[in-house]
């Protein structure tokens, strides 16, 4: 470990790599002396990402997984346990925002955002768990960073369920904390503010999407790009394992 690479050694899988802040946070973590196993549905990006990784001289293992069916999580998990070992860092960046008035009744947007953003995430908990366990027992840092928002504080209109499942993200967050706090593993909740990813591609409602509501926001207030919540997370996974930034909140300046 050198100071410019404060995470050799450690072994970190980040979900949602295939984009955005995932992978962002994959780049800025392979960067500092991570191996990162990048997991997402979408095995070109992961490839892309993985090679960029090991040119620059980092370490990458592209895992196809959709955190919605347990059995590929399941199989990630043994992949990622089979290529690089036991895992000492995981961050959960995996999410979807799919915005629209809750009197539409759109069961479909609502069970996408459940699963992937609430069961998802504690899918990856429970795949991953043990190994952060393990690994403080063993005497390395061990992390569970989870990707919230800031919009589990915030009510926005069209914005009910999304919110929810990140207040509920919010909640477990701290829960888990409560939990593997005493085992020496820490847990860090981060609320991002609006950020420049592709999250705000999948709205389908036009006026909504970028071109009407979300796309006026970015142009008003001006979003955090994502390498600046990839940042946060290294910082906060960099520091001396007794301390545990447990909640931050990072918002573009100009965002109430
Ligand atoms: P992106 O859409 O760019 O990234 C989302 C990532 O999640 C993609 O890599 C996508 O890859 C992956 N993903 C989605 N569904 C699944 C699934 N079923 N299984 C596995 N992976 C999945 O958006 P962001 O980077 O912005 O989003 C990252 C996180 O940040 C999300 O949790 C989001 O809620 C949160 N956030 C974002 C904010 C913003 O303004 N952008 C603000 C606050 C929080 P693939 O499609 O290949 O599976």
């Amino acid at each position: 470990m050198t100071s410019s690479t404060p995470l050799a050694g450690r072994t970190a899988v980040v979900t949602g790599a295939a984009s955005g802040i995932g992978a962002a946070t994959a780049r800025a973590l392979a960067a500092q002396g991570a191996a990162v196993a990048l997991l997402a549905r979408r095995e070109d990006r992961l490839k892309d990402l993985s090679e960029e990784i090991t040119a620059a001289g980092g370490r990458a293992l592209p895992v196809v997984a959709d955190l919605t069916d347990q059995a590929s999580v399941d199989a990630a998990a043994g992949l990622v346990g089979a290529a690089l070992g036991r895992v000492d860092l995981v961050v959960a960046a995996a999410g979807v925002m799919l915005p629209n008035p809750l009197h539409d009744g759109r069961i479909d947007e609502w069970t996408r955002m459940i699963d992937t953003n609430v069961t998802g995430v504690l899918r990856t908990v429970r795949a991953f768990t043990g190994d952060l366990v393990a690994a403080a027992a063993a005497g390395s840092a061990a992390d569970l960073v989870t990707v919230s928002s800031i919009g589990a504080h915030v009510v926005f209109p069209n914005y009910a369920v999304y919110g929810a499942t990140k207040a509920a993200l919010t909640h477990l967050a701290a829960s888990l904390r409560s939990e593997l706090g005493p085992r020496d593993v820490r847990v860090t909740n981060i609320e991002p503010g609006l950020t420049d990813t592709e999250l705000a591609s999948h709205v389908d409602n036009p006026a909504l999407g970028p071109d009407g509501q979300i796309g006026a926001m970015f142009e008003a207030i001006g979003p955090l790009a994502a390498e600046d919540v990839a940042d946060l997370v290294a910082y906060a996974v960099g520091r001396p394992p007794r301390v545990n930034l447990r909640q931050i909140v990072v918002l573009p300046t100009r965002q109430a």
